[in-house]
């Protein structure tokens, strides 16, 4: 079976990256988190204090860092590598989250990270999750999913995960989050978040995980099946 490549675009905690992980697991194929990528990004430049308003100083920054994703064998998950070091936890942190739109907003951040994903994808048989996946980084993909959810349903469920980590969090502060990166991500000039024309809409506000990944994978099917006779 020829494989092909799959493309789940979305706005922040609609479910997208559990969807791709599922996904991936049930056709064999890599799952790649390019959020996870941005955000090893910022974790480098907040913890080098960059200043990401000097493109020079952006330049220097992203020469030094190497990103890698690394099966981890006690979470059958892959881990973000940040110049070798497992940042998978500290990259999940709200400092982070504050400030990842605004460094993902870039130009030279993200022909950085987009070169990367494409290159990941070259041999196909991947789930790559994001935010411009079927619009810039795979244009051309077979299945383009675009994933979307009630924002209140966002927040909760995205309040949930948060507070088993941070009992200190508020629902407030969430959404806040959610918003800001929603409102950034969407109205950037480089490869705002936008649903691919071809994309095939996926509202999982009142589905389980269970019933999404029924869904996607019928679609997956049908387009696998479709593009061996292509
Ligand atoms: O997917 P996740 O919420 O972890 O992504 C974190 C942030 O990274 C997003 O809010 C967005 O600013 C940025 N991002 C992006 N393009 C992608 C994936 C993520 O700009 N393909």
């Amino acid at each position: 079976m020829e494989p092909i490549i799959i493309t789940i675009d979305g706005y922040s905690s609609c479910g997208k990256s559990t969807l791709a992980r599922q996904l991936a697991n049930e056709l064999n194929y890599v799952f790649i988190d390019s959020g996870a990528m941005y955000r090893a990004i910022t974790l480098y430049f907040l913890r080098h204090h960059i200043d990401w308003n000097d493109p020079v100083a952006v330049k220097d920054a992203l020469s030094e860092i190497t990103l890698e994703f690394q099966y981890n064998g006690q979470t059958g998950q892959s881990d973000m590598f940040l110049n070798d070091e497992d940042v998978e936890m500290l990259i999940r942190d709200m400092l982070v989250s504050e400030h990842v739109s605004e460094v993902s907003a870039i130009r030279e951040v993200r022909e950085f990270a987009v070169a990367q994903q494409q290159k990941m994808g070259s041999r196909k048989g991947i789930v790559m999750d994001g935010r411009d996946i079927g619009t810039t980084v795979f244009p051309d993909a077979e299945l383009k999913i675009f994933v979307t959810a009630d924002p209140q349903v966002r927040v909760e469920r995205r309040f949930k995960e948060l507070y088993a980590k941070n009992p200190g969090i508020t629902l407030e502060e969430v959404k806040t989050n959610l918003e800001m990166r929603d409102y950034i991500d969407s109205n950037r000039e480089f490869s705002p978040l936008r649903r691919a024309g071809d994309a095939v809409i996926l509202d999982n506000s009142n589905m389980t995980r269970e019933e999404q990944l029924k869904v996607a994978l019928k679609w997956s099917r049908e387009k696998i099946a479709a593009s061996q006779t292509a």
